[in-house]
């Protein structure tokens, strides 16, 4: 069944999301070959220490990494990551969580790393009992500062975030782990968003780095914990203790092995060619439409693809960034764009898992919007423009 198919069926809003791996919007994309492999799963038994076995192996195999594990979500990682840093595989410290008593209870992590992505990241870390401490401010955490929350006797772990959600100056992750590890204080990686990065961020010297495999990655919702051999056992032996709760589905273990497997072999040059093709060609074509200009930036965190960027002069478009969001999403169907920088008069289009037909919608509805007489109306009505 094609996801249309369910749309119509239960009378569901079709949305065009231009906004990236955006977890109210459903995320992704997953390729056929991923979607055959985790509905398989659903209609088998199987044991589950095997599977996570397989996804170890798996992981082991395209990250180089010592190991690796799947749970739940992201979210769901960084508690367990943080909770076995805490507990180690003792069982009576996992079945004590979140009571915290004779363990080390303290989680460093930058300011401005206490990153929003839905919910606040340091409830990931007051899930397992343990208390966040936030070092230096918004506009950064020196050296320095991260030593001084080092030096306390009951620290757990240092949590850094590799996204564009953090602020300030960038801490740089691995002269912060190397001075993490010279106080013994193992150092977690939240790349949610990095799948394409995890060589990199594993190569900072992080024990344990986060990615979620429902954004990039395109598998079901799941979390990968990978890294360090001991620590990745102290994550999977969360399970009986709070991890229960955050465990990963039998399908989403087989679907992040198949798509961990179609991205190993997956011809990166030409991926990245056609992404930047996609995106110069969009920038062109909106980039004729009156008071909209069009740049291809790249993306902050040095994920491979670019983005299209709307820079909209309200007085010839007739309206602002912020209003031409507000008619995108609230137009049939619904097109979500991201908007943080709307008060610039920016707009940015992630345009990755689009298709060449819902880019024309795109095209079609701008042009309608800022009013441009020479473009061809797109039919109006249908269901759609609900939004909770
Ligand atoms: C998306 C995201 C998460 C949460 O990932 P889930 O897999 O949805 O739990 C955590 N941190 C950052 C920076 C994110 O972007």
């Amino acid at each position: 069944m094609r996801s249309m198919e369910l749309h119509d069926q239960y009378g569901l809003t079709p949305v065009i999301n231009a906004r990236g791996t955006f977890t109210p919007l459903g995320v992704s994309r997953s390729t056929e070959e991923v979607a055959a492999a985790a509905a398989a799963a659903l209609s088998g038994f199987f044991v589950m220490e095997e599977l996570k076995d397989l996804a170890d192996r798996t992981i082991v195999q395209v990250t180089g990494a010592e190991a690796g594990t799947v749970v739940h979500c992201t979210s769901a990682a960084i508690t367990l990551s943080v909770a076995a840093s805490m507990t180690g595989a003792a069982p009576s410290r996992i079945a004590a969580l979140p009571h915290t008593e004779g363990m080390p209870g303290t989680v460093l992590l930058p300011a401005g790393h206490a990153v929003d992505y839905g919910h606040p990241i340091v409830q990931d870390i007051r899930l397992t009992g343990a208390t966040p401490v936030l070092l230096g401010s918004d506009a950064g955490c020196s050296l320095g500062e991260l030593e001084d929350g080092l030096a306390r006797p009951d620290v757990a772990c240092l949590l850094m975030v590799s996204s564009r959600l953090t602020r300030g100056d960038d801490l740089p992750i691995a002269e912060a782990t190397e001075l993490a590890h010279r106080h013994g204080v193992p150092v977690i990686v939240d790349g949610a968003a990095q799948d394409f990065r995890i060589k990199e961020l594993l190569a900072t010297g992080a024990d344990l780095v986060a990615v979620s495999g429902q954004k990039y990655l395109g598998s079901p919702t799941a979390g990968l914990v990978i890294g360090r051999a001991d620590l990745v056992r102290a994550v999977r032996a969360q399970e009986k203790g709070i991890g229960r709760a955050m465990k990963p589905s039998k399908e989403a273990i087989v679907g992040v092995v198949a798509a961990l497997k179609a991205r190993q072999e997956m011809d990166r040059p030409a991926w990245e060619q056609e992404q930047y093709d996609k995106a110069a060609r969009f920038a062109e074509a909106a980039g004729r439409l009156p008071g909209i200009s069009t740049t291809v930036v790249a993306d902050p965190t040095g994920l491979p693809f670019p983005r299209a960027r709307l820079d909209v002069d309200s007085a010839t478009a007739g309206l602002t960034a912020a209003a031409l969001a507000e008619a995108l999403a609230s137009g049939s169907p619904p097109i979500w764009v991201m908007s943080e920088a709307k008060e610039k008069g920016e707009l940015t289009l992630e345009l990755v898992p689009l298709t060449d037909r819902e880019l024309e919608v795109i095209l079609r509805r701008l042009a309608e919007l800022v009013g441009d007489r020479d473009a061809p109306r797109a039919p109006r009505g249908g269901r759609g423009g609900r939004r909770g």
